[in-house]
């Protein structure tokens, strides 16, 4: 069953769920999805306050001021942040206040210090201002009860500061997913090593890791496996421990290619296995009880693709983010394309957009065959070419995926 690259991602997402949420601190929720509405347990700021160094007073006291005829208040004394004034400021009267102190009983407005003239136990100023210039009311920035965040959005810095303002310190939120990546091949070494003859270094492990990582999920990297059955299936028995597990290699019709059979050997269930895509067709997807399995090819460019494309959008949907996939827009595709005439796969192309005169341009990143690795270094999109389009003019329009910005549907 060869199957349309949305088939297959609608059949991945109908089954995989949310992990239960968890009671998670502050320092522990960047980039996780809340599991709930999160409303203001506070009023912020708590207290009217001062927004500058200065002086509290009265407005009323400074209508006559002028530079000619400056009004001489009394200096009752110093409040620095975090002290409290016990007293009334009177008419006549002024408090040197610092910023974010306690605006004291009986002033409504705070003159900031650069326009003043201070003598020992006085103060003059010389103009006007406006009744509660440069002073916070209380709740002026949230209200006691104020939505803050929507479940299923992801927490960011800007969150996470509203959040601890707000007198939140834990959030009910999805925990990061743990993936079980696996390499395969008889070929690959490490990076550190020298390949002998016939060897290669195994890329995949660095660039799905990375790319689980930055799911906001945690991969955890397995030994590499050899084409060997035995300990195939001995990894995998381990790697099925994990809540997901993602290998590549061996998912095709190779002599050696032995992940579809150990897989389901150990039980495991096939969803489907092949989308009408290049590069990057034998995707397969099982489930044994609950663990969502991806068995992605070795290609290194048809193996990210299908992060992508394919794992991307679970994981993110197991850590219970409600906006699943990647931003969309038409571009131009600067220099054309042409692809096989009549193929019924969907093409994806990797290229370069940018913003020019408000219309988005794309541009190949260079050659695009599946081995062709370097074509990632300066990718920020892809381009889909849905199956049976074979050419496409010089600055004609395509579908893209902009891979490098937060999803946003
Ligand atoms: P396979 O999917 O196992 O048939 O591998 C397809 C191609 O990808 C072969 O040329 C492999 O050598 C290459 N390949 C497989 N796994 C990796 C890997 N982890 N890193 C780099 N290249 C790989
Ligand atoms: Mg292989």
């Amino acid at each position: 069953m060869t199957l349309l690259p949305a088939e297959a991602l609608n059949l991945i997402l109908a089954r995989v769920v949310p992990l239960p949420a968890q009671r998670l601190p502050l320092q522990e929720l960047l980039g996780l999805a809340a599991a709930e509405d999160l409303c203001s347990a506070a009023q912020v700021p708590p207290f009217t306050n001062s927004a500058m160094d200065g002086y509290a007073l009265r407005a009323g006291d400074l209508a006559t001021a002028s530079e000619a005829q400056p009004v001489r208040l009394q200096v009752l004394g110093d409040l620095a942040a975090g002290g409290v004034h016990v007293g009334v400021v009177g008419s006549g009267e002024a408090l040197r206040i610092m910023t974010g102190a306690p605006l004291p009983e009986g002033a409504d407005t705070v003159v900031p210090v650069e326009a003043t003239s201070r003598g020992e136990d006085w103060v003059e100023v010389c103009h006007p201002l406006r009744l509660g210039s440069h002073v916070r009311p209380a709740g002026e920035d949230l209200q006691l009860g104020q939505r803050l965040v929507a479940a299923g959005q992801g927490l960011r810095p800007g969150d996470l500061g509203v959040l601890a303002a707000a007198g939140i310190p834990f959030v009910s939120a999805h925990p990061r997913v743990r993936v079980a990546v696996l390499t395969t091949g008889d070929e690959l070494v490490d990076v550190a090593e020298q390949p002998g003859p016939g060897r290669i270094r195994d890329a995949n492990i660095h660039a799905l890791c990375a790319q689980v990582a930055a799911c906001g999920a945690i991969p955890v990297a397995y030994p590499r496996v050899p084409d060997d059955r035995t300990i195939l299936r001995g990894v995998l028995r381990e790697a099925l421990q994990a809540e997901v597990v993602l290998t590549t290699g061996g998912i095709s019709v190779g002599d050696y290619d032995f992940m579809k059979p150990i897989l389901e050997e150990l039980g495991a269930e096939r969803v489907f296995w092949k989308v009408a895509q290049k590069p990057g067709g034998p995707l397969g997807f099982w489930r044994l009880g609950s663990t969502p399995i991806f068995g992605i090819p070795g290609n290194p460019v048809a193996a990210m693709l299908m992060v992508e494309e394919y794992v991307r959008p679970a994981l993110r949907r197991m850590m219970g983010f409600t906006k699943l996939h990647r931003p969309q827009a038409e571009a131009a595709l600067e220099g054309g394309w042409s692809g096989k005439a009549d193929d019924r796969r969907t093409t994806f192309l990797r290229v370069v957009a940018r913003r020019e005169n408000g219309q988005l341009q794309a541009r190949l990143t260079g050659p695009q065959g599946s081995a062709i690795l370097s074509s990632m270094l300066t990718a920020n999109a892809l381009a889909v070419i849905p199956a049976g389009i074979d050419r496409i003019e010089p600055g004609g329009p395509v579908l893209l995926h902009l891979t490098e910005e937060a999803e946003d549907h």
